[in-house]
């Protein structure tokens, strides 16, 4: 799986770095979070889908 950050929605809250820190990333000065990886590792798609269905803004899907 893949996901991807809509820039417009994100404020960087960083719901998503606390729910999966191996997929998602936010520097001191960031206010749009990255996501670190191509594609999520197997072992890490359920945090990721749980930052999805979490992030406040609703700025996270899976692609
Ligand atoms: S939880 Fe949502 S709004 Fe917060 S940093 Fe992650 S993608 Fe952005």
């Amino acid at each position: 799986m893949r996901i991807i950050v809509d820039p417009d929605r994100c404020e960087g809250q960083a719901v998503c770095v606390g729910l999966a820190p191996a997929v998602f990333e936010l520097g001191d000065d960031d206010e749009v979070v990255r996501v670190i990886v191509d594609e999520v590792p197997e072992e890490h798609e359920k945090r990721a889908r749980k930052a999805v269905a979490k992030c406040p803004m609703a700025a996270l899907r899976e692609a």
